[in-house]
């Protein structure tokens, strides 16, 4: 196996960042690469939108840690979006627990689904446990009440020791609503195609646009949809688990590839794709290749700790 050097790892972390707007890596993680980023590497975010992403976790389906695999992480699914004074956080995976502390308004979440890779951060997510800290976590569920037990099922025992809306803090799970309006920012939902469900979000700010889909097979009707969901959006997140190979293998299994995901940026007119949902077997040397072959400068695969303007 071949190793990959300080300079690929820093290479890597800046790399593509041209036209997506990478504006750093998470504060601190590396100078280096963040001078990099800021020196003509990255573009000039737009500070009239004041619209960011931070990938805090992009592995698909399980967690992993392992030296090859330091430049796009071991968390599982967890993105942060800061729109002005709010953050809004798509799903809740292992990333969340390099989340920020500080929030001017109180945190959402919007889970897509309840497979255990979107929701593993949540248990030892301290702000949980803040006497009065509020959280809101929106649930794919009938209703409220519905919300709150499918959140049981996971965390009460004998898998976990308590419920999260025991922790101390002020937790509300609800089920997801739309449009749903965070302050300025406001929210659509659509069903994608994934074993027992999933559901896509088109988020919007100022003007900007994001569409998050994780876990999201490319199956008709839904593919279609989703092209229409996506229209117009600045930036698209994509499912982009499997090579075109191995998708063959694993129809039904409820993930997609990069080229479907080009084809949803060509039909969608969308500005970027950022690839997510790494596969765990996927070293960094692979997804770098595989970035490279695309070779498109508004394309990537999603790096964990950077933080991408919109
Ligand atoms: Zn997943
Ligand atoms: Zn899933």
């Amino acid at each position: 196996m071949k190793e990959i050097t300080r300079r690929q790892f820093l290479q890597g972390l800046a790399a593509g960042a041209a036209g997506l707007g990478i504006s750093s890596v998470l504060p601190g993680l590396v100078p280096e690469a963040e001078a990099a980023a800021a020196n003509g590497m990255g573009a000039t975010p737009d500070s009239a939108s004041d619209m960011t992403l931070t990938v805090l976790g992009a592995r698909g389906s399980s967690a992993i840690c392992r030296r090859d695999s330091m430049i796009f992480g071991g968390c599982t699914s967890c993105y942060m979006l800061r729109a002005g004074s709010e953050t809004v956080f798509l799903d809740a995976g292992t990333g969340l627990l390099s989340a920020p502390t500080g929030y001017q308004n109180p945190p959402v979440f919007l889970l897509s689904h309840l497979h255990l890779d979107h929701l593993s951060g949540l248990g030892m997510y301290s702000r949980l446990s803040e006497k009065g800290a509020e959280t809101t976590i929106y649930v794919p569920a009938e209703d409220d009440g519905a919300a709150v037990q499918a959140m049981d099922g996971v965390y009460s025992l004998p898998y976990w020791p308590l419920s999260l809306t025991t922790y101390g803090g002020d937790v509300r799970i609800l089920a997801h609503r739309f449009p749903l309006q965070v302050g300025e920012v406001t929210i659509d939902g659509m069903e994608g195609c994934h074993p027992g469900g999933v559901l896509c979000f088109r988020i919007q700010y100022r003007g900007k646009t994001l569409v998050y889909a994780s876990d999201f097979e490319h199956e008709e009707p839904y593919f279609s949809d989703l092209v229409e969901f996506s229209q117009g959006a600045d930036l698209v997140l994509y499912d982009g688990q499997y090579t075109e190979e191995e998708y063959e293998k694993k129809k039904g299994f409820g993930h997609s590839t990069a080229e479907k995901g080009l084809e949803l940026l060509e039909r969608s007119g969308a500005g970027r794709l950022l690839i997510i949902h790494h596969d765990p077997s996927r070293t960094d040397q692979q997804l770098l290749e595989m970035e490279t072959q695309i070779g498109r400068e508004n394309v990537r695969y999603a790096r964990e700790g950077e933080e991408i303007a919109l």
